[in-house]
């Protein structure tokens, strides 16, 4: 998993799997140690890694984690985002992502399941639809996370405008099917994503000047966000009037210029969005802390919602969330194994099967065979039960390594993204991904990760990662169900302590809620 995050990652020289800074480890000595490391590694020991460098091998037992990982976890005050590009620059941090230094991303695929479930959730609930037939969305950033968007939209029948700034990501995601055409001119993109044919255009340009121009005419989209890396003004947002290599050079000698250039044309950008809102789009932001950077610049810009509590908490509620596995066989025929079991599971919930149908056709392969599958409490370990005793019968022929994002129902603190506007007030408070991360451990996942936030995520967040391997054995078995149940279980046991019914009526008998009797007395 920590070659097939570089493989499929955005910048393997560096070591950045997404995001711009999100590394798989420290540096290339930190990796060829890691990889030392775990060729060696005994059953009864733990591979214990400290913000993505190997710090020691401890005697534990055959039923403890192979790897517990520690990522760029700061006290409060020290976790700013000046500590931390002084740091990074003095090699002594990295970001390790949500996913990076967890060697748990596969590629577009995870985020473009999210994407394809957000989207889902807008036409159902703005448009009481369950297809974008006719309809079109305005973006921007076709990065690692990005190019998922005209996939997703597509999906679903939505015609989309992607505006990115760097020819290099256009042309990478023309060449893998991502956009189908890439326009000249603003007229043409308009033209074609108004022409009804579910098209997915992506126009070069930045997105402060394509937006303000698109508001400053006559044409509203119907949906509008965004997905530069926005989140990160000195890396990953181009303020207006440069070009990449001049914003290269210039984040070098002026950081500061950069940043507040960055934020100027952000403002512009979330100004052309509240525009198209009040002509009668829809708005939100897609977890790239967008909002968050305009704030002293932009009255209102809360008037845009967080994706999360908009759309998808509900979902959280129930412990549905970014699960995925991987064939660790490199074999598709290891990985249609796992997707018809997927398919058949869960006939109360058909959109499972068909998401897996929709992912098989049209997701492009990327790196080891792997599904994104959004399942929830119960669902998880229940499939990956099955895909273990798939194993140990032959069926499949390696291991499949079950995890998720950990942008998921227990796994993420982060005021902005997965826990914005909780109804218990409870946005910022990290003792969840704490408590999983515990559990997790007890459980015997094979990796469990616990991630905050660095770049301009900063301060931001929190999370714990997972990943347990379906070997087969019978051990491997116990321990898929306890750790995906105490994981999605944790999740839903959250959100009823924070007052939400949809979790309460999702409580199954293996949880005791108490926090309720507590909260009465
Ligand atoms: P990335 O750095 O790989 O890509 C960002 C892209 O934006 C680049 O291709 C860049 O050229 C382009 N860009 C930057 N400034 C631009 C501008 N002014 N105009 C047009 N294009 C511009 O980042 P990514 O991995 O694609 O992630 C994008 C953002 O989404 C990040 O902030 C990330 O944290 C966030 N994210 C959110 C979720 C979620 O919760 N929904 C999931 C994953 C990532």
């Amino acid at each position: 998993m920590l070659e097939n995050v570089l493989e499929v990652g955005e910048r393997p020289e560096d070591l950045v799997v997404y995001a711009s800074l999100g590394k798989a480890a420290r540096d290339w000595p930190a990796y060829h140690a890691i990889v030392a490391a775990l060729r060696e590694l005994e059953e009864d020991q733990t591979l214990v890694l400290q913000t993505g460098r190997p710090i020691g091998v401890l005697r534990t037992h055959a039923h403890a984690p192979m790897v517990v990982s520690a990522v760029n976890n700061t006290v409060g005050r020290w976790a700013t985002e000046e500590r931390f590009y002084q740091r990074m620059r003095d090699g002594q941090t990295i970001w390790g992502g949500l996913t990076a230094a967890a060697w748990q991303y596969i590629g577009r695929q995870g985020v473009l399941a999210g994407t394809y479930e957000l989207l889902r959730e807008v036409l159902r609930r703005d448009f009481a639809a369950t297809s974008g037939e006719g309809r079109w969305l305005l973006t921007a950033g076709l990065g690692g996370m990005g190019s998922a968007q005209p996939i997703s939209a597509r999906m679903l029948g939505l015609s989309s405008l992607v505006v990115e700034a760097d020819p290099a990501k256009i042309e990478k995601s023309r060449a893998a099917g991502g956009v189908d055409a890439v326009a000249a001119t603003l007229d043409e993109a308009l033209a074609l994503v108004r022409a009804g044919t579910n098209t997915a255009v992506a126009l070069l340009g930045n997105a402060s000047t394509v937006f303000a121009e698109i508001a400053a005419g006559v044409v509203t989209p119907d949906i509008v966000s965004d997905q530069t890396a926005a989140h990160d003004a000195l890396y990953g947002y181009l303020p207006e009037g440069l070009t990449p290599a001049e914003w290269h050079e210039l984040r070098e000698k002026d950081p500061e210029q950069v940043q507040d250039r960055a934020r100027r044309s952000m403002a512009r950008q979330v100004n052309a969005m509240l525009t198209l809102a009040d002509r009668g789009a829809v708005a939100f932001e897609n977890g790239n802390n967008l909002r968050v950077q305009v704030e002293s610049l932009v009255p209102g810009a809360d008037r845009i919602p967080g994706f999360m509590p908009a759309y998808l908490r509900p979902l959280f509620c129930r412990g549905i969330g970014p699960f995925r596995w991987v064939a660790l066989s490199g074999s598709e025929q290891d990985l249609s194994v796992t997707d018809e079991l997927a398919a058949t599971l869960f006939p109360e919930r058909p959109e499972v099967a068909e998401w897996i149908k929709l992912a098989r056709d049209q997701i492009p392969p990327q790196g080891l065979p792997a599904r994104s599958c959004w399942l929830g409490h119960g669902e998880r370990s229940r499939l990956a039960v099955a895909v273990n005793q798939a194993v140990r019968a032959g069926r499949i022929s390696a291991p499949v390594l079950f995890s998720r994002d950990h942008l998921d129902s227990a796994g993420m603190t982060h005021p902005r993204i997965g826990t914005e506007g909780m109804r218990d007030g409870s946005d910022g408070v990290t003792d969840w991904p704490l408590l999983d991360a515990m559990l997790l451990s007890a459980a015997g996942a094979d990796l469990v990760a616990v991630h905050s936030g660095g770049g301009g995520y900063a301060g931001w967040m929190q999370s714990a990662g997972v990943s347990v391997v379906a070997d087969g054995s019978l051990a491997a078995e116990s321990r898929l169900r306890l750790a995906l149940d105490l994981d999605s279980g944790l999740g839903v046991l959250r959100h009823a302590t924070a007052g939400y019914p949809e979790a309460e009526a999702a409580l199954s008998p293996d949880l005791t809620f108490l926090a309720k009797e507590n909260d009465d007395a």
